[in-house]
């Protein structure tokens, strides 16, 4: 394969192929995409349509308009007991640029920054593309993939909880433990989608750490393109000089509409979802483990299950082919989120309705049973 500055998402081949054969008239179930399926509330909708007739969306300042920033850092208070000024939220286009803009402050300051293997992919791809020094931190699927304290070996580390790809989710316990030994870089973009168990926010156990965060996931506004971060005072100069430089600003429009994410009735309405999402985890995961998969760890987030194929096969990105292939079945391949045994796992997503569930588990049933 060629050799490019930063790996691509391998996941995206098998969506190229996919496509392909949606060309030719197969009906292919998505199970690999990432992203929510439910439309973006009406409220965001109606925000961003007056917003558009009544200004000119010029830029904003760089760290977002501060009404949001004030409704973001409510929303902490609100939601996890914590106090968080709204000069420490720095908004942003999606919270990768964020995290790409944390990563290079944290690492200049503290030197190595640890991060999950498997993982999200951008941590060890963002960390090459600035030069700066990662340290893998292999997770096991009998610790539930967590990262641990006596694994940390370094002043930093990312933590992702609920986290992308096995949903495994963090206790406060667990979280100060952790914020003990190192300054943590905590990627919550996942929160507000739990089954059942609370993913309480870093904040709740230290005031000295990163949460990168957004819109794109439990508010549903992947294509908006906004998130944000909440850090520690001293760190918001340095990164606001660096947002201004890259993005000048997260899309005004974005911005303003997303403001409305937090009228009550909206957050009842996304909250609502999650109801829906828990269905489809079921649903998937008593599926997937009728038909011979093994889920060494259930996920309680997120909406992703990440099973092991290693009974099936020895390489799990061919298996991810033969799957889309053979049954129609798109799914991404464990070497999406690294090295560490990953040959072993395929990521399925549930970002689609219960009726593609149902018929993408049976197809590969008959599938497996055809093998
Ligand atoms: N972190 C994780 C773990 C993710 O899965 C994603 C999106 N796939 C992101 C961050 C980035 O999302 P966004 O830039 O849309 O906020």
């Amino acid at each position: 394969m060629e050799r490019l500055l930063v790996e691509p998402f391998y996941v995206m081949k098998v969506l190229e192929k996919a496509k392909e054969l949606e060309r030719k008239g197969r009906r292919i179930i998505h199970f690999e995409v990432g992203e929510p399926d439910l439309p973006v509330p009406e409220a965001v909708k109606r925000k961003a349509e007056e917003t558009l007739r009544k200004t000119e969306l010029r830029y904003t300042e760089a760290c977002g308009i501060p009404e949001l920033r004030e409704r973001i850092a409510d929303y902490y208070e609100k939601t996890y007991g914590v106090k968080v000024s709204p000069e420490q939220v720095i908004v942003t286009p999606g919270s990768s640029p964020g995290l790409l803009a944390v990563l290079k402050v944290v690492s200049e300051k503290l030197g190595r920054i640890s991060y999950p293997d498997p993982g999200y992919p951008c941590y060890k791809n963002m960390l090459k593309f600035l030069n700066a020094k990662g340290e893998v931190i292999n997770v096991e699927s009998e610790e539930g993939f967590k990262v641990t304290p006596e694994k940390i070996k370094t002043e930093a580390v990312i933590l992702n909880s609920p986290s992308n790809p096995v949903g495994t989710v963090y206790t406060e316990e667990e979280l100060k433990r952790i914020a003990d030994k190192a300054f943590v870089i905590s990627d919550e973009i996942y929160h507000g989608l739990t089954y059942g168990k609370r993913a309480p926010s870093i904040l709740e156990v230290t005031d000295n750490a990163v949460v990168v965060s957004g819109f794109s996931k439990f508010f549903l506004m992947t294509g908006w393109r906004v998130g944000w971060l909440i850090v520690p005072k001293e760190m918001v100069k340095d990164l606001a000089a660096i947002l201004q430089n890259l993005v000048i600003s997260a899309p005004t429009l974005s911005q303003v509409a997303a403001l409305a994410c937090f009228e009550e009735e909206c957050l009842r309405e996304l909250e609502a979802n999650v109801e829906t999402f828990k269905k489809r985890r079921d649903l998937m995961l008593s599926g997937l483990k009728e038909i011979g998969f093994k889920v060494p760890t259930s996920p309680d987030g997120a909406f992703y299950i990440f099973a092991d194929v290693s009974s099936f096969t020895e390489d799990s990105f061919r298996f991810s082919f033969e799957v889309l292939e053979k049954a129609g079945v798109a799914i991404t391949p464990g070497k999406d989120f690294g090295y560490n045994k990953t040959e072993r796992f395929v990521r399925f997503s549930f970002c689609t309705d219960e009726r593609n569930i149902e018929e993408g588990l049976e197809r590969l049933y008959t599938f497996l049973r055809q093998r």
